[in-house]
């Protein structure tokens, strides 16, 4: 049985600010159904101790890391009984606020030494350094918190393998040359080739450079990082590990998220039961507090930041009000899109329901009461928001790139019984227009939108099919990965 043990700084529902969040706890679970024996390292959070508790005779390992006094406490998510080892350091992460920000919002100013910790305790772990007898075959790394864990493995003869994933590369963990040198790294890698990044550490070029296999969550995804344009800088570390760079599509939880049973929404229902979704329509006009008629109501759901094409929904939300379109928003972010977003619900009573804060009940019924939902994402590694849209039959209309691009097939560019939305190329206000021009002009077309519908609702967007994606890569590793590990130098042989 492979080993494989997988680290995240984030993992659902304990601690969550993002999609990692999702798939740490997903994939672990497939993967467990098909016979991994896979374990979750994660930071001791306030809101994960309390897993601890499920055990009261169980006693932690100890373990000093630096000057810091570790437990290490061995759990097992409820649900999915996949086992999870907490690292426990309250000086690090017994904090309030989000796992990577303070209540006011500033990251926390001691961030590199947090997840500098955690990856010595996963090398240890890897290491049999811990003294547990458990040593995986392979560690999954997931984004720059967990970059450092194949830097430091790659040092350590007959170490484990290492994937590293990137779920979105605009986030790199990048700190200053006295925080290089607080956390011990040699000197040698102060190095573009290395852990340098424009004079700064890179933690996500330790993962990039070091790991044996690379993923990402969708296929565009893997294609974009390598330009210019959705690389942030590393485009040419990942065209220059091409070879080991894999596009493996996220799934989703199908039991959380399943129009048929979804215990949050008002009326479960499936495909062609649309008089039912039609139910979950109203109830959710009525508890958002918008007119009740046939017009169509669009949906978002999503962080309000840049990445997320807020700007441009600004701009074209007014015209679409003004033709007696209803939108339903519900996200958390930046000032710069709240305020307007406020204000523009302020100007629409009726119209446009506003919800600022983070609301899982509310995101599935929005999920299952909207007839189309927006994402005009300026970039998107997968996207979870139009995966479930799909499945509760609500039609997504999103810019058409990386996991966005992938999953949603405009009937333009495909086929009758496989498009399922619509997508738009150039980037901008005016391409969002445009789509959602085509989108409300289906919309009065019922066969033609019902199509739609079902097209989307028959897909496969389980984790099964991508677990078996990560099995297949995990074997391809096992045997040979020694050989191939070490830094791919830009001159060098080993990657070429
Ligand atoms: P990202 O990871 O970039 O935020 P994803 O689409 O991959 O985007 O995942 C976002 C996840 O967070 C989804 O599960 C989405 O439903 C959820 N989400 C985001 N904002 C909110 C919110 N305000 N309330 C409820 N769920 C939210």
């Amino acid at each position: 049985m492979t080993r494989v043990l997988f680290t995240t700084s984030e993992l659902y529902p304990l601690v969550k600010t993002g999609g990692l969040a999702d798939v740490s706890a997903s994939l672990p679970a497939a993967l467990k159904a098909s016979g991994v024996d896979v374990r979750i390292l994660l930071p001791g959070y306030p809101a994960a101790m309390p897993l601890t508790q499920q055990n009261p005779d169980s006693a932690p390992v100890a373990l000093q890391v630096g000057p810091h006094a570790v437990k290490l406490w061995a759990a097992h998510l409820p649900e999915t009984g996949v086992p999870v080892w907490l690292v426990d350091c309250p000086p690090l992460f017994d904090r309030s606020g989000s796992p990577y920000h303070n209540p006011d919002g500033q990251e926390w100013w001691d961030n590199a030494q947090r997840f500098a910790l955690f990856a010595r305790v996963a090398v240890l772990l890897a290491s049999g350094g811990a003294g547990i007898h458990w040593i995986p075959d392979l560690v999954h790394c997931n984004d720059w918190q967990s970059g450092l864990i194949p830097v430091w493995l790659a040092d350590l003869p007959g170490a484990p393998a290492t994937v590293f994933t990137i779920h979105n590369i605009a986030y790199q963990g990048l700190f200053d040359h006295d925080t290089f040198r607080s956390l011990g790294l040699p000197d040698s890698l102060w190095h573009w080739e290395r852990l340098e990044f424009h004079d700064r550490l890179s933690f996500i070029k330790g993962g990039l450079g070091y790991s044996d296999r690379i993923t990402t969550v969708s296929p565009g995804y893997a294609k974009e990082i390598q330009t210019p344009a959705f690389g942030y800088g590393l485009e040419g570390l990942l065209g220059h590990r091409r070879q080991d760079l894999h596009g493996i599509l996220n799934g989703i939880d199908t039991t959380v998220w399943n129009p048929a049973t979804d215990p949050l929404i008002a009326e479960p229902f499936q495909s062609g039961e649309w008089h039912k979704k039609a139910r979950c329509r109203q109830a959710l006009l009525r508890e958002s507090g918008l007119d009740d008629d046939d017009a169509p109501l669009i949906g978002f759901i999503g962080r309000l930041v840049e990445q997320k094409g807020i700007d441009w929904l600004l701009e074209v939300m007014p015209g679409w009000l003004g033709r007696g379109c209803r939108f339903v928003i519900l996200g958390s972010g930046e000032q710069r899109y709240e305020e307007p977003l406020k204000k523009l619900a302020q100007d629409w009573p009726g119209k446009l329901s506003l919800t600022l804060g983070y609301d899982e009940g509310l995101s599935h019924r929005i999920t299952a009461g909207c007839d189309a939902f927006m994402m005009p994402s300026r970039f998107e590694p997968c996207g979870l928001n139009q995966l479930y849209s799909l499945r509760y039959g609500t039609v997504p209309v999103v810019h058409r790139v990386g996991g966005l691009a992938d999953t949603v097939l405009d009937p333009g560019d495909s086929t009758p019984d496989q498009a399922n939305g619509f997508s738009f190329s150039k980037p901008g206000p005016a391409g969002l227009d445009e789509a959602l021009g085509r989108a409300m002009a289906t919309f009065a077309d019922k066969p033609a939108w019902q199509r739609l519908q079902a097209n989307g609702m028959a897909r496969d967007f389980s984790w099964t099919r991508s677990a078996r994606e990560y099995q297949m890569l995990y074997q391809s590793l096992l045997p040979d990965h020694v050989s191939d590990r070490l830094y791919p130098s830009y001159g060098g042989k080993r990657h070429a």
